[in-house]
């Protein structure tokens, strides 16, 4: 039997590529996932039985293909997932806020056309953050502002923000604006702008991306704003007038502004999981004399614990970044892309349930 990690991977895009075209928008995972998974049967035992693959002895690809659909509903997101709301999602903050770990939760979701569905995801939000007050976990929130109308209007997305950021004043809670891809940046920095004029950096901050050639400018014009920074690489594929697209000039990049973000604001936070990087910030720290609690280092859930562990017995600030909610795919697909490793988490979690 050729059953080679190429195919495995092949098959696992396969199947998120027909999952991604069937899934309707709405409703729980399970039922979000029955008409895929039925839809999934179907190619992949014609694509089991066609003439791609040469295959000797089907009954273990078989075997790998109905578990894969049987478990799919539960166990495909789960491991990068808390859960689909924030009952399920807040047990996973306890656990990490118990090992000295913070939270940034994140309501998964992304563009909406319609105000129904903003001023939906605006309640949802601000529910989220009556959930972190009322329960006490050690958690922000991160949120996207197209999930608050930025393709709808930048005035009513404007207004969105600013109810948030109320309720996020008033109970001395912070909110994050995740960064999404280049159509969207200058109007996120710009809404940010406004936000940080009224709210300030103990209410609100924003994300800039390593490997955007803009970044240049942003990094020491938001810093000299005295604004609250996470810098991460960059997630969304951008073209090269853009986006820096080669992994060692984006960690030069990343270095450059990690330095600029070190020297200059007052907490940085370090969004990666790349050891290059991580220890370039430790060596970078210790040499400048930067103390371990003036900085925090960032990580995604379900990938790296036992590092972020490390970080903490360290004596470094490290924080969680949580997503729940039904919209996982988006968020799911993006995590498997980046990494290939990745589909063998998602396969070993699958296999060990
Ligand atoms: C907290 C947080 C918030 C983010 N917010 C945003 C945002 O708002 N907007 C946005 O565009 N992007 C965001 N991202 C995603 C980010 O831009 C990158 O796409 C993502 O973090 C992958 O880059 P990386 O540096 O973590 O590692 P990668 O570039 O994926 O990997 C580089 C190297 O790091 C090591 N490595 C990576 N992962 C692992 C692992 N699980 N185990 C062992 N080694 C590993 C490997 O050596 C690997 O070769 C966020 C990321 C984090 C962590």
């Amino acid at each position: 039997m050729h059953c080679d990690t190429s195919l495995c991977y092949g098959l696992l895009q396969y199947m998120l590529h027909v999952t991604m075209a069937h899934a309707p928008h709405h409703g729980t995972i399970r039922q979000r996932m029955l008409i895929p998974g039925l839809v999934f049967t179907i190619h992949a035992y014609k694509f089991l039985n066609g003439k791609t693959v040469k295959i000797d002895n089907f009954s273990p690809l078989l075997y790998i293909t109905l578990l894969l659909i049987m478990k799919l509903p539960f166990n495909l997101a789960k491991r990068f997932v808390a859960g689909e709301d924030f009952v399920s999602a807040a047990p996973k903050v306890s656990e990490l806020n118990e090992l000295d770990i913070k939270v940034t939760l994140d309501l998964l979701g992304e563009n909406v056309r319609d105000r129904k569905q903003a001023d939906s995801n605006l309640q949802h939000y601000t529910d989220l953050l009556d959930g972190i007050h009322e329960t006490g976990l050690e958690s922000s929130i991160s949120i996207k502002l197209t999930m608050l109308g930025l393709d709808i209007d930048n005035t009513y997305c404007h207004d969105n923000l600013f109810r948030l950021l109320d309720v996020a004043r008033k109970q001395n809670q912070f909110v994050r604006i995740d960064m999404e891809g280049t159509d969207y940046t200058q109007s996120t920095i710009d809404l940010f702008r406004d936000a940080h004029a009224e709210y300030g950096s103990s209410t609100v901050g924003i994300v800039i991306q390593a490997y955007l050639h803009r970044s240049v400018q942003d990094i020491p014009d938001l810093a000299a704003l005295g604004a609250d920074i996470r810098l991460c690489k960059g997630a969304y594929s951008e073209p090269a007038k853009l986006a820096l697209q080669q992994m060692p000039a984006i960690r030069d990049a990343y270095k450059k502004f990690a330095a600029h973000l070190l020297e200059h604001t007052a907490f940085p936070r370090m969004a990666s999981h790349d050891d290059e990087l991580i220890n370039w910030v430790k060596e970078y720290t210790t040499e400048k004399n930067i103390p371990k609690d003036r900085f925090e280092f960032q990580m995604l859930y379900g990938l790296r614990l036992n590092t972020c562990r490390e970080l903490v017995s360290e004596g470094y600030r490290v924080r969680v970044y949580v997503p729940y909610g039904t919209e996982w795919l988006p968020y799911f697909t993006r995590r498997l892309r980046e990494r290939k490793e990745n589909v063998w988490f998602v396969l070993s979690t699958m296999f060990k349930n």
